[in-house]
C-alpha cells in the first residue's frame, strides 16, 4: 500500500505521482477488496510514510482514548515543511520489530479500524482536489494499482462514490479539505511561518484539547464577532473546534475573513 496524505512538502510530488496512474473517471467502476481472506492481508500496514491530518488525529485519538499530547508523544513524528514551516505530523512506525509494522496492525487487521486515517481508508484510490471559480472542492480519483495487491482480484467493483460511502470518507475529506486548503493559501503567500505562528498551528490544529484549555484561559473567542452557539460549539466538540481552528488559523495568520471577523 503506497499510503499519504498531501502535506506542503509533498504536495507538488503527490500530484506528480497522481498524474502516473490511471484516472477513475466518476461512474467508471473498479474492481477491489481487502479482508482477511486476501493472501495479502496485512501485508501493506508496515514501513509505511503515513501524514496524519489534523483530522486524522482527532479520529485516532478518540478511538484510542488519548489525550493529544499522550498521542502525539506515543505514535507521532513531528517535522516542518521546509517551504511553508507548517508542521506536520507522521504516524510513528515500530522500527524496533523488522519490516516497521504499523502500531495498530494485528494478525486479525487494524486494530483502530472505525479511526483509521483517511489516507487507509481512500486506498486503493488516489484524491486529487482543487478549488473551482465558485470555490467548490473539485475532486478527481485515480487507481492505485500495485502489483503486490491481491484486492484487485477479489470480486467486488466499486465506483468512486461507492467507494468514499463504504469507507465513510465523507467527514474525513471534509475537514482535510479545509485543512489543505490553508496549506495553499500558505503556499500561494509564499511565505515561511515563523516559529511563534507554527507553534500556533500546532496547538490548533493537532493539539486539539490544549486548544480547548487556550481558548478558555484568553477568552479568544470574545474578540471575535461569532454567535455565542457557535463559541459553544467550538468548546464542546473537537470536530466544531477544528472548525472553528481552521478558520481562526485563516485570519490570524493571513488576515483572511471568510468565515470569521475580528470584533469591530
Ligand atoms: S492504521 Fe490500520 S489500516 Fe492504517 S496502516 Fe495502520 S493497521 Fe493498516
Ligand atoms: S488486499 Fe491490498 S490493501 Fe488489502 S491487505 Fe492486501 S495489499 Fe493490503
Amino acid at each position: 500500500m503506497t499510503i499519504s496524505n498531501q502535506t506542503p512538502s509533498d504536495h507538488d510530488a503527490t500530484q506528480a505521482f497522481l498524474d502516473t496512474l490511471p484516472e477513475l473517471p466518476p461512474g467508471e467502476r473498479f474492481r477491489f477488496a481487502c479482508h482477511p481472506k486476501v493472501p495479502c492481508f496485512n501485508a501493506c500496514c508496515s514501513d509505511l510514510t503515513l501524514m496524519l491530518t489534523p483530522y486524522d488525529v482527532l479520529r485516532l485519538r478518540a478511538q484510542l482514548g488519548l489525550s493529544s499530547r499522550d498521542f502525539i508523544a506515543r505514535h507521532a513524528l513531528a517535522a516542518q515543511a521546509p517551504d511553508t514551516g507548517f508542521p506536520m505530523l507522521r504516524l510513528r512506525m515500530r522500527d524496533e520489530i523488522p519490516g516497521a509494522p504499523c502500531p495498530f496492525v494485528t494478525r486479525e487487521g487494524c486494530s483502530v479500524y472505525p479511526g483509521r486515517p483517511g489516507a487507509c481508508r481512500t486506498y486503493p484510490l488516489g484524491r486529487a482536489t482543487k478549488t473551482g471559480e465558485a470555490g467548490e472542492v473539485l475532486e478527481q480519483f485515480f487507481v492505485v494499482r500495485e502489483p503486490h495487491c491481491k484486492g484487485f482480484e477479489q470480486d467486488a467493483d466499486w465506483t468512486s462514490a461507492d467507494w468514499l460511502k463504504d469507507q465513510d470518507l465523507k467527514e474525513y475529506n471534509r475537514h482535510n479539505d479545509r485543512y489543505m486548503l490553508l496549506l495553499a493559501q500558505a503556499r500561494q503567500r509564499q511565505a515561511r511561518l515563523d516559529q511563534k505562528q507554527a507553534n500556533m498551528v500546532f496547538l490548533a490544529a493537532f493539539n486539539l484539547d490544549a486548544f480547548r484549555d487556550f481558548l478558555v484561559n484568553t477568552r479568544l473567542m470574545d474578540r471575535l464577532d461569532m454567535p455565542e452557539e457557535a463559541k459553544a460549539a467550538a468548546l464542546a466538540d473537537e470536530s466544531g473546534r477544528l472548525e472553528f481552528a481552521m478558520d481562526w488559523l485563516e485570519l490570524a495568520l493571513f488576515g483572511v475573513e471568510r468565515n470569521l471577523k475580528k470584533k469591530a
